[in-house]
């Protein structure tokens, strides 16, 4: 890692230039990174946040989120109901603070982001080729063991129930095989020191504000650095990779909008707390399980669960809930995830540095949600549970089936603790002009030479973990990218 060290710190001055500026070093811009530089481009990559050594901070809790969330993971979309949003924002972005659940995208879902969108050339069965390769490189494997007990009483729960449910994997090495001391293959062990083995340069604590682009091509970028000191980096090529957040944010800045920021999807998730007779809480760590009975439109998991969350799923209704906080090692976090027919929108405003995000629950999402949260409390009976806490004003506790009908009358979307981590396409790709801001391989419309490469490509959201979707789709775009433009060296 020294040599990634020594190059970011050598990087303090005001004017740069590359070949191939890359803003943004998480799932999608990581990948880009390594596979240009390996091609012999002159990469240079801008992060906004901070290197933080895996290791240093502990997983899940209130120093990772000051240290490696934008806004110390405080970030909301507006809307009835508002939703919570995170976003990494540290060397590899979400990849460094994510529960690392690995799941492909499913072929339907490529097929309707080919036919849709007018996806050129996606084909399913290669893009499934692609993310073999990703699986490979940053380790994607199952537990070498049991899962923790509150995985296994997801699992137990759906059983008994006769409900689908498999063991996601993760993209984790465990080198002791003890399945409780994984190490997170993100993308500062991957493919951030492959880039820079490769010699593409890795400046961290830089934000891009806006790329100036004239006649359609983009000639550089305005940046604020750590010091405080205001940049300029030119260069040929561009990949913006800052998230399905940013990403559109900073587009719009740079004056490009036509079809950019007003289709963000998401995965809202609405959550609960269980408690069991025994002690089951896993501070550190989350689920692997997860039940897929109702899938893609309704999933159930586990969510972090140190003293912390658990206080904070029961804020809701505290004034009843807060005499189980005692008991808090006996009990555990869970979530029903949906798959939401509606969307929202990123608008950058002038003068504010967070674009300003908002968000519109269909009718439909909102009937899932309430079905979500009940057939999930079931779910923990079933499993065992002796109290169940739902995450809403108003909910009550719930210790048999009796009390599961007056849950399910009292809930409200509107009086619920809505949230997701899973935000994307903002800028669809495809050939679609109605639909799509960029093109196929993430060429921004109306422009020569600016990329997107991240999450905001893609079409809709998959209705699994997107990850895998997101790296496979950059690494395609990569592989085309390098094709077309042969680096000069
Ligand atoms: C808490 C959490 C848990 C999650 N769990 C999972 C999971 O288990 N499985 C899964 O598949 N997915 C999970 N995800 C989602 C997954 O992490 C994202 O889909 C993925 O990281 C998106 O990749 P990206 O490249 O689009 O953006 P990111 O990985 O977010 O990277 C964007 C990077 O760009 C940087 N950036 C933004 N703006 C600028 C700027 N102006 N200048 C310079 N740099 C900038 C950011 O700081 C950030 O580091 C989770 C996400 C979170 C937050």
């Amino acid at each position: 890692m020294n040599s990634v060290q020594q190059i970011w710190d050598d990087a303090n001055e005001s004017k740069m230039s590359c070949e191939v500026l890359i803003i943004g070093s998480g799932a999608g811009g990581s990948p880009t990174a390594a596979l240009l530089a390996e091609a012999g481009f002159d990469v240079l990559v801008v992060e906004e946040g901070r290197w933080v050594e895996q290791g240093t901070v502990a997983p899940f809790s209130l120093d990772q989120m000051e240290q490696q969330y934008r806004g110390g993971g405080v970030t909301v979309a507006l809307g009835l109901p508002s939703i919570a949003y995170t976003e990494g924002r540290c060397a590899g972005g979400g990849t460094e603070v994510n529960s690392g659940l690995y799941r492909r995208p499913p072929t339907e879902v490529v097929e309707r982001w080919r036919d849709r969108w007018d996806v050129r050339d996606l084909d399913p069965d290669e893009l499934m080729k692609t993310a073999t390769e990703v699986e490979t490189d940053i380790h994607v494997t199952h537990l070498p063991g049991p899962a923790s007990v509150p995985s296994q009483l997801l699992r137990q729960g759906a059983d008994a129930l006769g409900w689908k449910h498999d063991e996601s994997p993760r993209w984790m090495t465990y080198p002791d095989g003890n399945p409780r001391h994984g190490q997170r293959q993100s993308m500062t062990r991957t493919y951030l020191p492959r880039a820079a083995k490769a010699g593409a340069r890795i400046l961290t604590q830089c934000r891009v504000n806006k790329i100036n682009i004239s006649h359609a091509k983009a000639t550089s970028a305005d940046v604020s650095l750590a010091n405080g000191q205001a940049g300029t980096i030119s260069f040929k090529f561009v990949f913006v990779c800052g998230g399905a957040i940013q990403t559109p944010a900073i587009l719009q800045r740079s004056g490009l909008r036509k079809n950019i920021g007003q289709t963000l999807a998401i995965h809202p998730t609405v959550k609960l707390s269980a408690r069991f007779a025994d002690a089951i809480n896993v501070p550190d760590d989350v689920p692997v399980h997860q039940v897929k009975e109702f899938a893609p439109d309704l999933s159930f998991g586990g969510s972090a669960s140190h003293a912390g969350l658990i206080a904070l799923s029961l804020l809701d209704q505290w004034s009843d809930f807060k005499g189980a906080i005692e008991d808090w090692r006996n009990m555990a976090v869970y979530y029903a995830a949906i798959t939401s027919e509606g969307r929202g929108r990123v608008m950058s405003v002038p003068g504010l540095v967070d674009p300003v995000v908002t968000y519109r629950l269909t009718a439909r999402d909102r009937e899932l949600l309430r079905s979500g949260l009940s057939r999930l409390s079931l779910l923990m009976l079933e499993a065992g549970a002796t109290e169940v806490y739902p995450s809403f004003r108003g909910a009550p506790i719930i210790r048999g089936r009796k009390d599961l009908a007056l849950a399910q009358k009292r809930f409200s979307v509107n009086k619920a603790s809505v949230m997701t981590v899973h935000l994307c396409s903002t800028v669809p790709l495809g050939e679609n002009r109605q639909l799509c801001g960029a093109g196929s391989y993430g060429l921004v419309h109306e422009t020569k030479n600016v990329y997107v490469n991240d999450a905001s490509l893609l079409p809709d959201a998959p209705g699994v973990n997107p990850q895998a979707s997101v790296m496979a789709i950059a690494v395609r775009n990569a592989r085309h990218f390098i094709a077309q433009e042969k680096p000069h060296a």
